[in-house]
C-alpha cells in the first residue's frame, strides 16, 4: 500500500498512530539536525519532522538529498506539533519520520509550485503538469468536474439521455471555418470537426430520444481573439415536442440548480427582455444587468436646437454614471479619449455634470439650457452627483460604443461584482442579419432556427424584420447558452436555404441527410447549447476561461507543452494524397 491517508487528512485525534505517506515535497527546512518537510499532494500538505535524536542521524541524512518536488514515501507516527499551524488543516500534529524512500527524483521546477507563482503564462502552459500541482489550477479543474457533475445530475433526473455524437462528420455551419481532417482511404476528401454536433441532435430526436445532452468538444477555426479557444465544451441539449416556453423552462431550471448547488446563490426568475429592448437598453445582445446606467434616447430632446452634430444623428443617446460629477476634467478627457480608441471609434463625447444643487454644466452650453439639460437628466435617470455621456450617430455603432462605455465605466466603478449572480433570458432575435461584405443575408443563429410564424410573411419583403424563436441565457453581461426552435419541415427548411443564399443542388449535396429526415415524421424540436468553458468561469467568479482548462492553447492557437499545431512527415503527406505548397501562401 502506497499510503494510509492523503496528506490532507490527519487531526490531533490520530496522535500516536503508525502511518504511510506519499506525495511531492513542497519544501525543506533544515536546521542541520533536524529537516522539516512539507509534503503535498491533491489533498493538502501534511509537516514530515526528521530528527536524529527521536529517529537516527542516517534518516536526517537522507533526508537532506531531498530536493522540490521530488515524489517520496513516509513511514511514521503522528505527532502533535510544538508551534501549530492555524492556517492548514493538519496544522496540529507532524508525523516523526521512521523510514523514507524516494519513489522518484525531479529537476528543480521552472518556477515555484505555490498559489503565487513566480512562473509566466509560457512557461506555465509548456510546463502545464507542474501547474496543474498548484492550488488555484487544481482547484479550477475541481470545480469544472462539480458543475459538469451536477449537470449530468439534473439533465439525467428531469430524462435526459446522454448521447455521443461523432467527431469525424461533414461541415456544420455555425459561423466559422471548419477544421478538416483528411481522408486516407477516400483520396481528397475530407472530414470536418463539428462546429456543434446541431444536425446530428436533430436527427436524435428524429429518432424518437426526445430529450438528448451531450457534455461535448466543439471546433471552431476562428480568428484569434483573447480567451477563445479553438476547442471548446458545450452543454449540448435538445428537446422533442416543445415550444420555446417548455425549453426556456427547463434550462432556467438548470441554471438554477447549478447557481444553488455550485454558488449555493437562489435566484428568482429569469428576467427576459426582446432583442429589440436589450439593444435599446443597454446597446447590447447580452447586456450585464447587475448594475442601471440604462440607455436614454435623447433625440426628442436634444435635436432641433443649432447643434448640428446632434440634428444630423440617426440617435442621440446617453447613459447618467453615478457619481460621475466628481470626475476632474482631466479625467472626463481621458474617458473621451478612451472612447475615440479605433477599437470603440466614437467621434466624441458631450457631458452634463449634474450638480449637487440641482443646476447642469455640460460641453454644449452654448446650444442647451438648465431647462434642456434637465431634460436630458430625466431621461437618462441622472441624479445630482452623476454626469450624463452622451454620444451621437449612427444607431447601431453608437448603441456599440456607449455599451462599451458603459461597462468599463461600471468595472471601474466596481459594480461588476464576481460573486453576484444575474442572469437573464434575450429572446426574439433577428432570424437574419445583413452581412456587408458578402452583401448577403446570413443566419444569425443557424439555418436551422426557426422563424416566428407571425413573421414569415415578411421573408421576401423585409427579411430583416423577421424575427426568430430563438434565444440566449445571459449571465453578468456574458452570453452563456443559445439555442432555438427548429424548423422541422423540409418545405420550410428549402425556404431557408433559399433566402441564405443556397441553390437546390448545394442545399441538397450539403444538407440532403437533414432534408431527408424531415420527410420522415420529425417531431417539433428545439434546444440551445451552454459554453461550459465560459460557465464555468462565471461560476467561479473569474474572467479567463483558460484557467479551467486543463490543457488550453494559448493566444495564437497553440499548445505549447505538446508543440501542436506542428508539420507531419513527407511520408504521412503522401499517404494523405497532400501537397504543400506553402510558397504561394
Ligand atoms: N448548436 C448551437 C450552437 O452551438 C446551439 C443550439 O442551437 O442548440 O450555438
Amino acid at each position: 500500500m502506497y499510503r494510509t491517508h492523503s496528506n490532507g487528512e490527519l487531526r490531533i485525534e490520530n496522535v500516536g498512530q503508525e502511518v504511510t505517506l506519499a506525495g511531492w515535497v513542497q519544501k525543506t527546512r533544515d536546521k542541520g539536525f533536524m529537516i522539516w518537510v512539507d509534503l503535498r499532494d491533491r489533498y493538502g500538505i501534511t509537516q514530515l519532522i526528521f530528527d536524529a535524536d527521536r529517529s537516527s542521524k542516517e534518516m536526517v541524512e537522507e533526508a537532506k538529498t531531498l530536493g522540490r518536488e521530488f515524489v517520496i514515501q513516509v513511514k511514521g507516527e503522528v505527532i502533535e506539533r510544538v508551534s501549530k499551524n492555524k492556517n492548514i488543516p493538519t496544522g496540529a500534529i507532524e508525523i516523526l519520520v521512521k523510514e523514507l524512500t524516494v519513489l522518484n527524483k525531479s529537476l528543480v521546477p521552472p518556477f515555484t509550485i505555490e498559489d503565487e507563482t513566480d512562473g509566466g503564462d509560457e512557461l506555465r502552459m509548456k510546463y502545464r503538469y507542474l501547474d496543474i500541482r498548484r492550488n488555484p489550477v487544481k482547484n479550477n479543474l475541481i470545480f469544472r468536474s462539480k458543475v459538469a457533475i451536477e449537470t449530468r445530475k439534473y439533465l439525467s433526473d428531469e430524462g435526459f439521455i446522454e448521447v455521443e455524437t461523432p467527431v469525424l462528420i461533414k461541415s456544420t455551419p455555425e459561423g466559422a471555418r471548419d477544421f478538416v481532417v483528411p481522408s486516407r482511404m477516400n483520396e481528397g476528401q475530407f472530414y470536418a470537426l463539428p462546429q456543434s454536433p446541431q444536425t446530428f441532435k436533430q436527427l436524435l430526436m428524429v429518432g424518437g430520444l426526445d430529450k438528448y445532452f451531450q457534455i461535448v468538444k466543439c471546433f471552431r477555426d476562428e480568428d484569434l481573439r483573447a480567451d477563445r479557444q479553438p476547442e471548446f465544451t458545450q452543454i449540448d441539449c435538445e428537446m422533442a415536442f416543445v415550444e420555446q416556453e417548455d425549453i426556456l423552462n427547463t434550462f432556467e431550471g438548470l441554471t438554477r440548480h447549478l447557481l444553488k448547488e455550485i454558488n449555493g446563490v437562489e435566484v428568482a426568475k429569469f428576467p427576459r427582455m426582446t432583442y429589440e429592448e436589450a439593444m435599446k437598453k443597454y446597446g447590447n445582445d447580452k447586456p450585464d444587468i447587475r448594475f442601471g446606467m440604462e440607455f436614454g434616447e435623447l433625440n426628442e430632446v436634444a435635436q432641433h436646437k443649432d447643434f448640428g452634430v446632434f440634428n444630423n444623428a440617426e440617435l442621440v443617446v446617453g447613459i447618467a454614471v453615478p457619481g460621475g460629477n466628481a470626475y476632474t476634467r482631466k479625467e472626463i478627457d481621458k474617458l473621451i479619449e478612451w472612447i475615440k480608441r479605433p477599437q470603440i471609434g466614437a467621434l466624441g463625447m458631450v457631458y452634463v455634470r449634474c450638480n449637487e444643487d440641482g443646476t447642469y454644466k455640460s460641453s454644449v452650453d452654448k446650444f442647451y439650457n438648465q431647462e434642456d439639460l434637465a431634460k436630458w437628466a430625466e431621461v437618462t435617470g441622472a441624479k445630482p452627483g452623476d454626469l450624463i455621456c452622451v454620444l451621437s450617430g449612427n444607431a447601431d455603432k453608437v448603441r456599440g460604443q456607449l455599451s462599451a462605455l458603459r461597462m468599463e465605466l461600471a468595472t471601474r466603478l466596481g459594480l461588476r461584482k464576481p460573486n453576484e449572480f444575474a442572469p437573464l433570458w434575450v429572446i426574439d432575435f433577428p432570424l437574419l442579419e445583413w452581412d456587408e461584405e458578402t452583401q448577403r443575408y446570413h443566419a444569425m443563429h443557424h439555418p436551422f432556427t426557426s422563424p416566428k410564424p407571425e413573421d414569415m410573411h415578411l421573408l421576401d419583403t423585409d427579411p430583416g424584420k423577421v424575427r426568430a424563436n430563438a434565444y440566449d441565457m445571459v449571465l453578468n453581461g456574458n452570453e452563456i447558452g443559445g439555442g432555438s426552435i427548429r424548423i422541422h419541415d423540409k418545405k420550410t427548411q428549402a425556404l431557408m436555404f433559399d433566402h441564405l443564399g443556397f441553390t437546390p443542388e448545394q442545399a441538397k449535396e450539403q444538407f440532403g441527410f437533414l432534408m431527408n429526415a424531415f420527410e420522415y415524421g420529425a417531431p417539433p424540436h428545439g434546444g440551445l447549447a451552454f459554453g461550459l468553458d465560459r460557465l464555468v468561469a462565471i461560476l467561479g467568479g473569474q474572467e479567463t476561461i483558460r484557467d479551467f482548462i486543463a490543457f488550453p492553447k494559448n493566444n495564437s492557437g497553440r499548445d505549447i507543452m505538446i508543440d501542436a499545431p506542428s508539420k507531419i512527415d513527407d511520408e504521412q503527406l503522401k499517404e494523405l494524397c497532400l501537397k504543400l505548397d506553402l510558397k504561394n501562401k
